[in-house]
C-alpha cells in the first residue's frame, strides 16, 4: 500500500498497528510529506525493526519519469510519468518569476468529452489517489531542485469528479508538517459540476476556484462541452456568487478561444454582461490546436479585441501567457502521443456515453 497517500491520523493508527507509540506516526508523517522521502528506510528515527516490518506492508510508490520535454527558453518542462501500474500521465512545470508552479493531473484519462481537448480523446480509466497528486508536485521539486510555490489542478482530468481524493491531496500539499503549499496558491479547475462546487465551499479552503467556461451562453456552451447539457450557465453563475460570498476568494473564468464559434464581438458583451457584479477574473486562452480534433484557434486580433470589450465593461481579463507550446503543453497532448504514436485516431465512441451514464442526459 503506498503510504504516500496516509495522512497524520492514519500514519498515527499505522504506528499503532504496530506496537508503536502514536508519536511515530507524527514523525512518519514528517519524513514522507516534511521532507518527502523516497525510500521507507531514510526514516532514520525509528527503528530498523520497525521500518523492516512496515516495509512488508507498506512502501512509497513514486512515478517513473518516462519522458521529460524542456521549452527552448527551459522555462517550462513537461513530463510524462508512469505509474505503478503502468498508466501514464502527465505534469507540468513552469517558471514564473513570482515562484515556479507545477500542473498536475487528477485522472488518468477523462470522461468529460469537451471536444477540443486531448485528454478526454480515450476515456476515463482511473482515479489518481492524493498520494499520487502529491507525487507529481514531490518528483518534480526534486527533479529541478527548486522549489515550487503554486500548484495548479489543470492537467488531465477533471478534479472535482475525484472529489475526495482532491480533497486529502489539498490538506496535505498545504499541511503544515507537509511541502507547505499555501492554500492561497493551490488552484483547482472544473468543467463546472455544480453541486461538487456547492460541496467544495463547504470545505472552507482558501483554493482558488477556476470555471472552465469556454462560451457566453449554454447554445455555444453545449457544442463544445457536454457538461453544458447538465447544468446551465445561469446555474454556474448562481454558483460562483455562492461560492465568492462563503469564501471571499475571486472566481478565475478560463475562456478558450476557438475561432469562428466563441470570439465574436457579440460573445464578448454577452459575457461581459454575466460577469455585472461578480467578483471574477477572466482568462483567455489561446486555444491549443489538437491534431485529433476540428477546432481552430482564434486569431490573435480577435482575441485583443475580445479583452478590449471585456476591459472596456471593467471586467478583469488577462491573456494566458503561453508558455512550452513548442513541446506538447496543451492539456493530454504528450500523453496521447504516447499511447497512440502513430497519430491513428482511436477516440472512444462511448466517452460521451460514459460521462452522460453519471450526468444525465444522453448526447447521443
Ligand atoms: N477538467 C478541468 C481541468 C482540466 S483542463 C477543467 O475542465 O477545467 C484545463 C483547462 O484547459 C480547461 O479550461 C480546459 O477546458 C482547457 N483546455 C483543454 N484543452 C485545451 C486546448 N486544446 N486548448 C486550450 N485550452 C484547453
Amino acid at each position: 500500500m503506498d503510504i504516500r497517500n496516509c495522512n497524520e491520523e492514519e500514519m498515527k493508527e499505522i504506528a499503532k498497528e504496530f506496537g508503536e507509540k502514536e508519536f511515530r506516526g507524527k514523525q512518519m508523517f514528517e519524513w514522507i510529506h516534511g521532507k518527502q522521502i523516497q525510500d521507507l528506510d531514510e526514516m532514520t528515527n525509528l527503528s530498523a525493526e520497525f521500518r523492516r516490518r512496515l516495509k512488508e506492508k507498506y512502501r512509497i510508490s513514486g512515478m517513473e519519469v518516462l519522458e521529460k520535454q524542456i521549452s527552448s527558453k527551459k522555462d517550462t518542462i513537461k513530463y510524462l510519468f508512469s505509474l505503478p501500474d503502468g498508466n501514464v500521465i502527465e505534469s507540468v512545470w513552469m517558471k514564473y518569476r513570482h515562484g515556479n508552479s507545477v500542473c498536475i493531473s487528477s485522472q488518468v484519462g477523462c470522461r468529460m468529452g469537451c471536444t477540443f481537448c486531448a485528454s478526454t480523446l480515450t476515456g476515463l480509466t482511473r482515479n489518481l489517489t492524493a498520494g499520487e497528486m502529491l507525487s507529481q508536485v514531490y518528483e518534480i521539486q526534486r527533479d529541478t531542485g527548486e522549489r515550487v510555490s503554486n500548484v495548479i489542478v489543470m492537467g488531465i482530468g477533471e478534479p472535482l469528479d475525484n472529489y475526495d481524493n482532491l480533497i486529502k491531496f489539498i490538506k496535505l500539499l498545504s499541511s503544515e508538517k507537509g511541502i507547505r503549499i499555501s492554500q492561497r496558491n493551490i488552484t483547482v479547475s472544473t468543467c463546472g459540476l455544480v453541486e461538487k462546487i456547492r460541496e467544495l465551499m463547504k470545505e472552507r479552503l482558501q483554493i482558488t476556484l477556476a470555471i472552465s467556461l469556454h462560451a457566453p451562453n449554454d447554445e455555444i456552451r453545449r457544442e463544445t462541452m457536454p457538461v453544458a447539457r447538465k447544468y446551465s450557465i445561469d446555474e454556474i453563475f448562481e454558483v460562483c456568487r455562492e461560492y465568492f460570498e462563503m469564501t471571499g476568494r475571486r472566481i478565475t473564468f478560463e475562456y478558450s478561444m476557438i475561432r469562428g464559434i466563441n470570439d465574436k464581438k457579440e460573445h464578448a458583451k454577452e459575457l461581459a454582461e454575466r460577469c455585472r457584479g461578480l467578483n471574477c477574473h477572466i482568462n483567455l486562452i489561446p486555444l491549443n490546436e489538437v491534431k485529433e480534433r476540428n477546432c481552430l484557434r482564434s486569431a490573435d486580433s480577435d482575441i485583443e479585441r475580445f479583452k478590449i470589450i471585456l476591459e472596456k465593461n471593467r471586467i478583469n481579463v488577462t491573456i494566458r501567457r503561453e508558455m512550452g507550446s513548442d513541446i506538447d503543453a496543451a492539456c493530454g497532448q504528450l500523453r496521447k502521443k504516447f499511447l497512440n504514436p502513430a497519430g491513428k485516431n482511436q477516440r472512444r465512441s462511448d466517452c460521451e456515453y460514459i460521462f452522460d451514464n453519471r450526468y444525465g442526459t444522453r448526447t447521443k
